[in-house]
């Protein structure tokens, strides 16, 4: 029998103004899906291949985009799924160090290339006890002092990634702690490409799922207010927005590359679920004046996007020229080596969205690092 995957899934139907449930069934074969309407018993979407929904997106607590719909995956459909793809699903705690934040696109496209996604991401940067608090189980370690000094010297970047054993795989990622052993004994190791010694290796993993739960709640907490702040500065900035298309083709990592190779510091960073009445107040001066807007909206609360406040000279207008004309076709053609040219798909769905007016750049930064994150 064909291998098939299936889910429960509520999409909030605006027209109606009510939840509606489907069971959404995937066929990993061809890469097609096809949908029932639960209430009505009734096949709501005919089987069709849609390269849009990946593999690694489907499980249960995510949210995909299917024609423009927003489906919360809330259960498996049947033990069957369940096992193939719930029981090894871990999420855990990646923590970019200190020493290498400049280099966080090459490690997210490491976290990609093993299969798992980021579900969580936050530049932060941490006060020395806060570090000690994190370090806690290594109070007693004569190098406890200098660990907490290294972790306090500047911004990290704290993601929850999620994937089959992403604990163990990201440890074996990360490699041995001391960089030089990495190089010895796993010269493919992320240690091994970018780390310095014993102290400065790169990143840090829980060690176990119990150590992963208690280590997301320190960076990442249940309670709203709590966890360690953004470092989004407010000044001389402008916003860039990588849309939810792309962070779910996995093209985060690449694109934050490009955005450092281009010279422009990334000085803040967080990965946000947009509500539908946020991206629609924050695309407010869109409205009535581009014909793209309502997809817009769509597109930006379709999945998880993530917010940079960008610093360079005389940004927001060169940052936008670095993004390229809006239509990726058209940036293709005279722009080749701009964001949208590389990395769009078509008007709504062009990558990235870049402050347009130099006034904004403030605004659009705060309203993200300060309105949203709260
Ligand atoms: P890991 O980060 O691989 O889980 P440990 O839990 O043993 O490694 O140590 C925590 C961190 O403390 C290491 O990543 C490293 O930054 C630092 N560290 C560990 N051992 C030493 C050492 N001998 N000298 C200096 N720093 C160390
Ligand atoms: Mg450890």
């Amino acid at each position: 029998m064909e291998d098939r995957y299936a889910f429960l899934a509520e999409w909030f139907d605006p027209i109606a103004a009510l939840m509606r449930r489907f069971q959404l069934f995937y066929y990993p074969n061809d890469g097609s899906m096809e949908m029932f309407d639960v209430k009505n018993q009734r096949v709501f979407l005919k089987r069709i291949k849609y390269d849009d929904i990946h593999p690694r997106d489907l499980f249960v607590g995510n949210r995909v985009n299917v024609f423009s719909r927003q489906l919360n995956l809330i259960d498996y459909g049947d033990q069957y799924t369940r096992n193939k793809l719930g029981s090894k699903k871990e999420r855990t705690l990646a923590l970019i160090k200190p020493d290498v934040v400049t280099k966080i696109g090459d490690v997210m496209e490491l976290v990609y290339s093993s299969n798992l996604i980021v579900t969580k991401a936050k530049m932060t940067r941490l006060s020395w006890s806060q570090a000690a608090d994190f370090y806690m189980e290594h109070q007693s370690k004569s190098f406890f002092n200098n660990l907490v000094q290294f972790m306090s010297s500047g911004p990290v970047v704290a993601m929850e990634i999620m994937g089959d054993e992403a604990t163990s795989v990201w440890r074996k990622l990360l490699g041995p702690a001391d960089s030089a052993a990495a190089r010895r004994e796993a010269p493919q190791s992320i240690r091994a490409h970018f780390g310095t010694d014993g102290l400065q290796n790169v990143g840090h993993g829980s060690e176990s799922l119990d150590a992963a739960a208690r280590e997301l709640e320190f960076f990442f907490p249940s309670a709203i207010g709590h966890g360690p702040s953004n470092t989004a500065t407010f000044t001389d900035c402008t916003c860039c927005i990588i849309k939810p298309h792309a962070v779910s083709d996995g093209l985060t990592g690449k694109i934050l590359n490009s955005i450092s190779a281009a010279g422009f510091e990334i000085s803040a960073l967080q990965m946000f679920n947009m509500e539908r009445v946020n991206a629609e107040e924050f695309y407010e001066v869109y409205k009535g004046v581009v014909l793209e807007y309502p997809g817009m909206v769509t597109e930006l609360c379709s999945g998880p996007c993530m917010a940079l406040e960008i610093r360079g000279t005389d940004t927001p207008k060169t940052f936008r020229e670095f993004c390229g004309p809006a239509d990726p076709e058209i940036a293709r053609h005279l722009r080749p080596n701009t964001l949208r040219a590389l990395y769009g798909k078509d008007k709504v769905r062009n990558a990235v969205h870049c402050t347009d007016l130099p006034e904004d750049g403030v605004l659009e930064v705060q309203y993200f690092f300060k309105i949203l994150d709260t």
